[in-house]
Order: structure tokens, then C-alpha cells, then sequence
């Protein structure tokens, strides 16, 4: 496309020229270095698109925010309950730390690892009943987590499925014991696949969260 404009420069400089005009003048040094560069400015865009799209590329990796260290999307509402450890119904003591959300927030693997145990509303299992729907995500290092009552499980995953960090794995919701619209990540973390510890100080809270 490039070509057809600078051809036309000396066609259209001819045919301009008066008919006495001098032979060199037609052929005169301007005309010609306007010619010279054509390979190049042929060759030009080739290059400079690949070049775009390698930047782009670039771009896009670098902008790729890194995982959080935090299981859920901290938007559109995020108040962090610290609760490990408050008594519960029937002797139990509160296992994890409550994140509450909007229905639907997204859910995020903790680390690297493997889905070892779900959990899914109308399993049969007396456990479910509390959870809800759950996923049980084990890190190499031994150390498991565990989310419930999401409302659903990102598509595509089954145990025995590997994650990575930052992964979409389920979201938000009340499955469970939490009772109609009480939206919330019930998180827990168990080193080395033992009991589990308050997980705030393992966390790194959005600042679009609130700690209560
Ligand atoms: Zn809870």
C-alpha cells in the first residue's frame, strides 16, 4: 500500500512537467532518493507489528496483578470477622475466619496445590449440612485449606484437580449453615494437615477489607 503513493510521485511529476522541460530536471537527484528507501518502508510495518505485538504481550504479562494472599476477591464488599476460635453450637469452637462478601465474589486457591475434598450440598454427607458446598485445597508442604458455604465451584474442577495460586476455584455464597443471605467465605487453614490456627496472620488483607 505504501508502494502505490511513491510510484505515482514521479509519474505524476512528468506528466506536470512542461514538454520543454530539461531531461534532467525530470530526472533530477530529489526524485530519485524518494525511490531509494521503498524496501525498507516495505519491510517496515512487518517489523514494527511483530515488534507491537511482542510489547503488547509484555504488557499484558506485567500488568497481570499477583495472586493475592487472601482467598477471595476483595470487592465489592469484604469485612473480615475475626472469629477463630468463638464458641459454636453443640461445643464446637469456630474453625476458621469468616470473610464476609456479596453472593457470587470470587474464590481463589490459597497456593499451589491439589483439590483433595468437596463437599457438595445435597451429598448426603453429614458434614455438608454445616459446610454447605466446600473445597479442601492441600499445598505440597502438607498445609491444607478449606472453604465453605460457596454458592458454587468454578467449572472444570474436580478432586484431584491442581490449582495455582490466584486460581478461580468456587464463589461466595450461604450454602450451609449460615442461613438465607448471610454471604460468606468460612476459611480455614491447617498446617501440616493438623489442626487449624486462626488464619488472619496468614493472610495479607485487602485494603478494600475491614477487620472486625
Ligand atoms: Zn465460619
Amino acid at each position: 500500500m505504501l508502494r502505490s503513493p511513491l510510484l505515482l510521485v514521479p509519474l505524476t511529476l512528468s506528466l506536470m512537467l512542461p514538454v520543454s522541460a530539461p531531461a534532467a530536471l525530470a530526472e533530477s537527484p530529489a526524485v530519485a532518493p524518494a525511490l531509494a528507501p521503498l524496501p525498507e518502508l516495505v519491510a517496515g510495518p512487518v517489523d514494527t507489528m511483530s515488534e507491537a505485538a511482542t510489547a503488547t504481550a509484555t504488557a499484558v504479562r506485567l500488568q497481570k496483578p499477583a495472586p493475592l494472599n487472601f482467598p477471595m476477591a476483595p470487592t465489592p464488599r469484604c469485612y473480615v470477622l475475626d472469629n477463630f476460635g468463638d464458641p459454636r453450637s453443640g461445643g464446637r469452637i469456630h474453625q476458621g475466619a469468616d470473610l464476609l462478601a456479596s453472593l457470587g465474589q470470587e474464590v481463589y486457591a490459597m497456593a499451589d496445590g491439589t483439590l483433595t475434598f468437596q463437599a457438595k450440598v445435597g451429598d448426603g454427607r453429614s458434614g455438608t449440612a454445616l459446610s454447605g458446598n466446600l473445597w479442601r485445597l492441600t499445598a505440597p508442604n502438607g498445609i491444607y485449606y478449606v472453604y465453605a458455604h460457596l454458592s458454587a465451584f468454578a467449572p472444570n474442577l474436580a478432586v484431584g484437580s491442581t490449582v495455582y495460586k490466584g486460581q478461580l476455584i468456587g464463589y461466595v455464597g450461604d450454602t450451609g449453615n449460615p442461613g438465607p443471605g448471610n454471604y460468606h467465605l468460612h476459611f480455614e487453614v491447617h498446617p501440616n494437615g493438623g489442626a487449624a490456627v486462626n488464619p488472619l496472620p496468614l493472610l495479607t488483607v485487602p485494603r478494600e477489607c475491614t477487620v472486625y
